[in-house]
């Protein structure tokens, strides 16, 4: 395995940065997750598109241009000799000094790792997942805003704690105000009808890459989509629920706090949505 590192191709050993580096020290810096299906990377331009989106609102400064960097992370999937695989990419603000102060870091530190990867065992995407909601907040948007995918993953990882407390695999962060925002690293849509709704992005959601090829989707097969905010009570509800990302692709929900979603099985509806996903996949990517 090969993992590029600062300008350099180097082992999982080899692969260190320093204890100075303020990602470790803060969380400051900003990340991307990518799949590469059958030799095509998945809608590479838009994840690139949304690095730099992420970097230039927290002032982080690229240290390759765009066009440089995605010819440099085409370049380490292809030294893995890996077809399908996950790409994590991570900049971080660099080394500094103990203080936060980011004008202290001359440089930024770039990884990008390449994997295989199994997010959730495949007899849950048959089956469907057994979620929560749980006590943990999005943060609000005009804090920090979801928009940027950055290194504080703080809320996420206390999702997922709560969520192992509870023995399920994934939870549902609401945001302040009691709407449901998103999982721990997934978007939620709820299906009513023939309509789909998502929650929009001032309500403390990722704008997701997967989330807005499902939208796609969704509108070529017909179905209405709607971004609007709705509650709890609206997901126990709703004819079918299902989570997007990167990692989950499109898995199914068939029960939320206890209540059992439609007939407590993948309803049509999403695996209309997960079949046309899968058949787009290596279609949407680049070589
Ligand atoms: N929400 C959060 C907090 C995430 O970290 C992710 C993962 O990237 C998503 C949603 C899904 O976004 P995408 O489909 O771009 O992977």
């Amino acid at each position: 395995q090969w993992i590029y590192l600062n300008g350099e191709f180097v082992t999982k050993e080899n692969a260190k940065v320093s204890v100075y580096d303020h990602g470790f020290l803060y969380g400051d810096g900003i990340f991307e997750g990518i799949r590469v299906y059958s030799g095509n990377i998945f809608r590479m331009e838009e994840h690139m598109d949304r690095l730099y989106r992420s970097a230039k609102s927290i002032m982080l400064n690229m240290p390759h241009s765009k066009e440089d960097f995605t010819d440099l992370v085409v370049e380490t999937v292809e030294r893995n000799q890996l077809r399908d695989a996950y790409i994590r990419i991570v900049v971080s603000r660099g080394v500094g000094d103990l203080g936060l102060d980011p004008y202290k870091c001359p440089k930024a530190n770039v990884v990008v790792i390449v994997e295989p990867l199994a997010i959730f065992p495949k007899e849950l995407y048959e089956r469907g997942l057994d979620i929560v909601t749980v006590a943990t907040r999005r943060n609000r948007p005009d804090v920090l805003s979801p928009k940027v995918k950055s290194l504080n993953y703080l809320n996420n990882v206390l999702v997922k704690i709560e969520a192992h407390l509870a023995n399920v695999s994934e939870a549902l962060m609401l945001n302040d105000q009691g709407y449901v925002a998103e999982g721990s690293a997934d978007n939620i849509f709820i299906v009513r009808g023939n309509s789909f709704l998502t929650p929009p992005g001032y309500v403390g959601a990722l704008e997701g890459i997967t989330r807005n090829a499902v939208i796609e989707i969704a509108k070529n097969l017909g179905y209405e989509v709607k971004e609007e905010p709705f509650t709890r009570h609206d997901v126990y509800t709703a004819d079918e629920v299902f989570l997007t990302g990167t990692a989950a692709e499109v898995i199914a929900v068939v029960k939320v706090d206890g209540r059992v979603i439609g007939d407590g099985v993948p309803g049509q509806h999403t695996q209309n949505i997960l079949r046309e996903f899968r058949a787009r996949v290596v279609v949407d990517g680049i070589q």
